[in-house]
Order: C-alpha cells, then sequence, then structure tokens
C-alpha cells in the first residue's frame, strides 16, 4: 500500500496466523506479533528476509493469543531478542498459566517464553523513527493494546478491527463484560480518525477510499447485533473455534471435535447456559455450520478442511 510509511513492512498472513508489522531499520529492530507456532518455519523466513540480515531485537505483542504470540519463544530462540507484553498478563506469563492464557480451552497451541518488559497504555514506544502511542482495546480480549502513530495517521489495530469484522469477543464467552468494550473501542479509534489501518489479519486499508469509515461502521453494527443475544457471539466464537483447529490439524473426527467442545465447556457456567447440549451435538450442529459455509466437508464421521477455491 502506497500510504504507509517505508521505514514499517506489513508481512500479511492468514487466519491461523496473525499478520508481522516489522521495523528493520531502527537501532532496536522490532516485530509486532508472531503468528501461530505450526508456521512457526514460514514467520521465521519472511521476518529474516524483512530484517535483511540484522539480528531481530524486540518482539512487541498487542495480546497473547496464540495465532499472535505463538512464534515467540522460537524467534526469542533464534534472535536472543526482548519481549514486550501487553499490560495484567506479566504473573500469567511468569507462572504459564495455560488456562488463564486460554491456550488449554482454545485447544490451541503456544510454546512458552519469558517476557522483559510490560506495555502500559498511553506509554509511547519509538518505532521506525516515529513515536507510537499504546492505546488500550479491551473487547476482543481484556489486555490487548493497539499502537497510534499520530503524525503518520496509522493505527496497528491488532483484532480491534479488521476490514471486515473484529475478533470474537472473548470475555463474554466467560461471563465478563466485552461488548461495551468493544464498542468503546470502536469509538476510540473512530475518534482518531486514521488514514491507514494495518488489521491483525488481512490486508491494511486506508480512508483514501473510504474503507476505514466503511469498516468503522459495519463493526458498530456488529457489536450492536451481538450485543443482541449473547447466543450470537458463542455461535461465531464456536464456529470460529472449530475452524482455526481443523486449520491447523486439515482433518478432525465428530469425536475429536466433541472433545475440543468439552474443553471449552469445562467448569464454563456462562457457556453451559447458551448451549444445554451434549459436547456430541454441539460438535455436530457446528460440523454442519462449517460444511454450510463452505469451510469443510463431512466424510465418513470425519470433517475435512475445504480449501478456499
Ligand atoms: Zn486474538
Amino acid at each position: 500500500m502506497k500510504s504507509l510509511p517505508a521505514t514499517l513492512r506489513v508481512i500479511e498472513r492468514g487466519w491461523l496466523s496473525s499478520n508481522h508489522v516489522v521495523f528493520a531499520d531502527d537501532d532496536v529492530t522490532t516485530v509486532i506479533d508472531t503468528g501461530y507456532v505450526t508456521e512457526g518455519d514460514g514467520t521465521r523466513r519472511l521476518i529474516a528476509e524483512a530484517l535483511k540480515g540484522r539480528r531481530l531485537a524486540r518482539i512487541v505483542n498487542t495480546h497473547l493469543h496464540s495465532d499472535h504470540a505463538g512464534g515467540n519463544a522460537l524467534l526469542q530462540a533464534e534472535h536472543g531478542c526482548e519481549i514486550w507484553i501487553p499490560p495484567g498478563e506479566a504473573e500469567l506469563v511468569d507462572a504459564w498459566d495455560e488456562e488463564r492464557l486460554s491456550y488449554r480451552r482454545t485447544s490451541q497451541l503456544c510454546p512458552r517464553f519469558q517476557h522483559d518488559h510490560v506495555l502500559q497504555p498511553g506509554q509511547a514506544i519509538e518505532l521506525g523513527g516515529e513515536s507510537w502511542r499504546v492505546l488500550p482495546a479491551a473487547g476482543h480480549d481484556h489486555a490487548m493494546v493497539m499502537f497510534w502513530c499520530e503524525r503518520l495517521g496509522v493505527l496497528i489495530s491488532a483484532d480491534a478491527l479488521w476490514q471486515k469484522g473484529f475478533g470474537v469477543i472473548f470475555p463474554e464467552l466467560a461471563g465478563i463484560p466485552g461488548f461495551a468494550e468493544q464498542a468503546a473501542t470502536l469509538e476510540l479509534i473512530a475518534q482518531l480518525e486514521p488514514r491507514v489501518v494495518i488489521p491483525g489479519h488481512g490486508a491494511p486499508f486506508s480512508e483514501e477510499d473510504g474503507a476505514v469509515s466503511a469498516a468503522l461502521q459495519a463493526a458498530r453494527s456488529r457489536i450492536q447485533w451481538l450485543s443482541e443475544d449473547p447466543r450470537r457471539n458463542a455461535d461465531n466464537a464456536l464456529k470460529v473455534l472449530l475452524a482455526f483447529k481443523l486449520l491447523e490439524a486439515r482433518r478432525l473426527s465428530l469425536a475429536e471435535l466433541a472433545q475440543m467442545v468439552s474443553s471449552t465447556f469445562e467448569g464454563n457456567d456462562a457457556m453451559r447456559a447458551l448451549y444445554p447440549l451434549e459436547p456430541e451435538a454441539i460438535a455436530a450442529f457446528m460440523a454442519q455450520e462449517l460444511e454450510r459455509v463452505g469451510a469443510a466437508r463431512l466424510e465418513d464421521g470425519v470433517l475435512v478442511a475445504q480449501d478456499a477455491a
């Protein structure tokens, strides 16, 4: 995108791995977010290319979901880089609490890493010779942050705003408010009036063709629609989690799906109340949903990933 500054490089990945934003020319070379662990070889190669032979000095995470922090450990092992994490997560990372870090409930993998520094909302960090403000972005994840460069009008929005939508409102699944927080995060973005948004997934988009305003407007309607019935967010969450697992495994039996559903529901009264069904029945229903949207097909009780044509 021509409206992006030359001091940063956006490496666009898919849905299993988040995008990486690389600042290769600073004294402190930095990458924002590191993708999912099973795509680690690609991450290593793409980031090495972007760094043009330089050593990576720092990883900065917008949040610690497995698709944003899954490459932390391998990049840290390779480059000996620092890792800066969002606020409120240091204790969980120190103790490697896989339950509260979301990896267990989502049946996702994230290799253990050590952190060096905790980001604070409001603080400014220097990236690519520019000052970027750390902004809170609760909703999808209570600890998530975004990065805003006022001078360039560029926002690194993580999973708070994509060109089409935003991340699942995960706190609500555990009975913790998240809809109002996401709505407030969208209002904060609107007030910034970004010229360009670099999302956590998908291509950057620009206000030059009205894409930022359009994305914000669609996101506002969506958060309103989701907040009217918590089951809508939960259905979406299950679909996203199963689709993610299917991208990783390529094939999943209905029994494996049911196992995944039980881990997601374990000890979660809010989810149980929304789905008064056995895990097998929920798995079968979700498999049908994935088939209906063309993400998978069911063959003799095995769900097989369907690549987009
Ligand atoms: Zn996320």
